[in-house]
């Protein structure tokens, strides 16, 4: 296909700004479109000042709201615009919570800012020398985008992806009018929810063509017990939505160079895997492992009822009186934290727990663990089993979303022959998690058979080329669908002059 100019619109990237799996699908895939040819960039709110040091102005926001910087550097693989206001910069590098755990009350204006900026960049507005063909939008910070698009008549074509439907950013309805959006946008069908306004209707509502993470997904979007109110809209909009899989970044993951371990492998040499374990029980001040038979499980996520975090804490005692090691890397719900920080203090040697954001040591943990454990109620892709496997961690998941898409259950056939690389449990309950781990402690201690399961994840390939070509191939739905500019039962676009003054009004 001829080389497209692609804008991503994010509140994440990794490496700049990671919270979860948002951040590293937004640092892969321009990336990847990019390497397929493709002229991408991403914008990114400042959160914090170190962030804008090295960058240039590229302009001022027409109302005086902030500016528009270009950040370019050698961690960074595409052009990075960052979205400047004194709001953003006030976080101190917190995207979406303060230090008290709560959300930043000014979130409904910041994330309308960026929508709105999106928007101005994709109809040419506000950068003269880049305008881009497509506008990728990601989530519901960025929702509003293609309704200002879709109000403008913009000439780029809009692409909404829902990384995880469970946060809609619901806010006042006045907001509307603060933003400069008609009131016509307070409507079922467009923005209202429930007297109320959701960003993440916009995307939904508005955009030409609409993904989502994994095929699962999609299809659970469309039906009431994962649809958060939305499945009737995620419905209509059927026609026009694709669950595309989340790859992993091959390099940034991989246990045969990763520097944040001592002792390397991969699937053919696959030792340093059992000295990566000696090493992240020593790191974490847990008994060493003597007996072959005692497995190292572990958490890595966040801390929230979606991924069943009240499910492990209430499975400790359980878990507990197993022979195994357990590793928690997690942050989120205070009460959760705090009760798994006091469990720790109480089996020592057994039970590590770690509530922070500890990059390397999720890598460590990837690296050093037989097991890890994923009841999640929802999962929309899942990054983390994928990590997980690449490592020779065999993921236990709940078969929801991606975590079905990418885990083959050992069931009772050979694993050479299912091709089987993980376990699925039967529901999100302490007592499925815990036949879960007996069911696969059971077969830990078979190590023919266990060896063949870690052999199997390893050697599954998640690469972003081939989920890169299937956005490829949504783009050219989006470009096609578009309505045309000047078709006459569409709005015309307004002037220059016109547009400007609106913006000063806002
Ligand atoms: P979600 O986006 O729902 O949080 P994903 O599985 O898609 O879940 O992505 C989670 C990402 O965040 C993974 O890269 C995982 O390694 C990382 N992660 C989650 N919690 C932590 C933590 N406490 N420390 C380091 N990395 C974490």
């Amino acid at each position: 296909m001829r080389p497209l100019k692609i804008l991503f619109v994010a509140a994440e990237m990794a490496p700049l700004v990671k919270v979860g799996g948002l951040g590293d699908v937004v640092g892969a895939l321009p990336a990847a479109l990019a390497a397929r040819g493709h002229d991408a960039r991403v914008l990114l709110p400042a959160y914090d000042p170190v962030m804008t040091r090295k960058a240039r102005v590229i302009t001022l926001l027409p109302d005086g709201s902030g500016r528009l910087l270009e950040y370019r550097a050698s961690t960074v693989p595409v052009p990075v615009w960052l979205l400047e206001t004194a709001g953003f910069l006030r976080r101190g590098g917190r995207p979406y919570l303060t230090r008290a755990g709560t959300p930043w009350a000014d979130d409904p204006l910041q994330f309308g800012r960026l929508g709105r900026t999106a928007a101005d960049i994709a109809s040419g507005r506000l950068v003269d020398a880049w305008q881009p063909d497509v506008l990728h939008a990601n989530d519901w910070h960025t929702g509003l985008a293609p309704v200002w698009m879709h109000l403008e008549n913009s000439a780029a074509a809009s692409v909404f992806t829902v990384h995880n439907l469970g946060y809609i950013g619901r806010f006042a309805a006045d907001i509307l009018s603060r933003l400069g959006l008609p009131p016509s946008m307070n409507h079922p069908e467009a923005l209202e929810f429930y007297g109320d306004i959701a960003y993440m209707k916009g995307g939904l509502a508005f955009a030409d063509q609409v993904t989502t993470v994994s095929p699962r997904y999609a299809a659970e979007i469309q039906t009431p017990a994962f649809g958060s109110g939305l499945d009737g809209l995620v419905r209509a909009r059927s026609d026009r939505l694709t669950g595309i899989l989340n790859g992993i970044d091959l390099e940034a993951w991989n246990p045969a160079t990763d520097p944040a371990l001592e002792n390397h492998f991969d699937a053919v040499r696959p030792d340093g895997k059992q000295d990566e374990r000696d090493r992240l029980l020593h790191g974490l001040g847990l008994d060493p492992v003597t007996d072959p038979q005692t497995p190292v499980l572990a958490w890595v996520g966040r801390l929230t009822a979606q991924k069943g975090a009240d499910l492990l804490v209430e499975a400790l005692p359980g878990l507990m009186e197993r022979s195994v090691r357990l590793v928690v890397l997690g942050s989120g719900d205070r009460e959760t934290e705090q009760t798994l920080v006091r469990a720790a203090r109480s089996r020592p040697g057994l039970l590590a727990v770690h509530p922070t954001f500890d990059e390397a040591l999720a890598h460590r943990i990837y690296a050093g663990a037989d097991m890890l454990l994923l009841p999640s109620r929802f999962e929309p892709c899942g990054l983390t089993q994928m990590y997980a496997m690449r490592y020779g961690t065999i993921p236990l998941v709940t078969p929801v979303g991606g975590l079905a898409d990418t885990v083959v259950d050992s069931g009772d056939a050979a694993p050479q022959e299912a091709k089987a690389c993980g376990f699925h449990l039967a529901r999100p309950s302490v007592s499925a998690l815990l036949e879960g781990v007996d069911r696969a402690v059971g077969t830990f201690r078979q190590p023919d058979r266990w060896r063949t399961l870690v052999r199997n994840a390893m050697i599954r390939r998640f690469d972003w080329d081939s989920s890169a070509a299937a956005y490829e191939r949504v783009y050219q739905s989006a470009l096609r669908d578009k309505p045309a500019p000047d078709r006459p039962d569409m709005p015309r676009r307004r002037s220059r002059r016109r547009h400007r003054a609106t913006l000063g009004s806002r």
